[in-house]
């Protein structure tokens, strides 16, 4: 197996295009345990952690861009206040080695439904993926990104260099349901985002799909439910035929199956609980920031 170490973005992107069968490596928290377990053999690795740029987050015009090679534990040290919802999420990401290691761009590029990064990135609603060739950068919308199991739209000249996400103006909450506190791969996850300058709802759902997803339907409904009832501005108190008709409608977006983590019917229930208590805490939030 060849092994090659660019120390700069251009000579990545160079290897890339010279090598579209190398497997690119960040943290290796994936990438590791498919070698040891024989799971997989490329011809190439090509690591980026040498890549300086990969490494650097930045805010722009009320964007972040955070470079793929962000690892957790930055996440949450240095973007805690930006990105609430993704730092929460991260926080749940394996033990403190795995969070020093692993990143956001890992995440993305696995795919996995499972990937706790994901629904984070989902209920900000307008993330984008920067991929990147010698041919030049394209913006990939979240949503168009994960295009089956494990399956994403990168081609295979392209290297993910960044996401794009908008801070949501409101609340974001993040659950996951797992067989342990730590260390656990989710049963399923819930990522929620109030965006009460847009006044609309953004949602992520994990594990309960053959990618993460949005619930479009319920995202919608609760939206248009606190417009008609001017509950973006009094901020009063939900009522539950609200809270219930928002995990119904959440729990109706999944596609989950029966695997070893759990069943579907399980996770359709998880959905439920999880939408109603995510979005009774990010309700609490909302009214103390008033
Ligand atoms: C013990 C353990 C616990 C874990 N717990 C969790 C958990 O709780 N939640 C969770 O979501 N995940 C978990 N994981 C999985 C893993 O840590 C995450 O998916 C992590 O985000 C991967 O990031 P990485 O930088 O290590 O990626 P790598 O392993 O380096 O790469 C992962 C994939 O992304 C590709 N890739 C990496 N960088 C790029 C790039 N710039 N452009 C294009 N492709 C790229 C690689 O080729 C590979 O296919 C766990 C793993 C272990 C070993």
């Amino acid at each position: 197996m060849d092994f090659l170490r660019p120390t700069n973005w251009p000579d990545a992107l160079a290897a890339k295009a010279e090598h579209p069968d190398a497997v690119p490596i960040a943290g290796g928290t994936d990438v590791m345990v498919e070698l040891n377990f024989d799971q997989r053999r490329p011809p190439v690795l090509l690591d980026l952690t040498a890549v300086d740029e990969l490494a650097e987050w930045d805010a722009d015009d009320g964007r972040v861009r955070l470079g793929a090679g962000v690892p957790y534990s930055r996440v949450i040290t240095e973007l805690g206040d930006r990105l609430p919802g993704l730092a929460m999420a991260s926080r749940t990401v394996g033990s403190p080695q795995i969070r020093n290691r692993g990143t956001v761009g890992g995440n993305l590029g696995s795919a996995s439904p499972a990937g706790d990064a994901h629904p984070a990135l989902l209920a900000a609603t307008d993330t984008e993926v920067e991929a990147a060739s010698v041919h030049g950068n394209r913006r990939v919308p979240i949503g168009d990104f994960f295009t089956g199991v494990k399956r994403h739209a990168l081609q295979p000249d392209e290297l993910i260099a960044a996401v794009w996400i908008t801070p949501p103006s409101g609340p974001q909450q993040f659950s996951k349901i797992g067989t342990r506190n730590a260390m656990v791969i989710a049963v399923c996850a819930f990522g929620l985002a109030l965006h009460p300058d847009r006044r609309t709802v953004g949602t992520g759902i994990g594990s309960a799909a053959p990618t993460p997803i949005r619930a479009g339907a319920a995202e919608r409904f609760l939206a248009d439910a606190l417009d008609e009832a001017g509950l973006w501005d009094s901020r009063g108190t939900l009522p539950d035929s609200l809270t219930h008709g928002f995990g119904q409608r959440v729990q109706d977006a999944a596609a989950p199956i029966d695997d070893v983590r759990g069943s579907a019917a399980y996770r359709r229930h998880a959905l439920d609980v999880m939408a109603r208590r995510t979005l009774g805490w990010a309700w609490a939030d909302y009214r103390k920031a008033a």
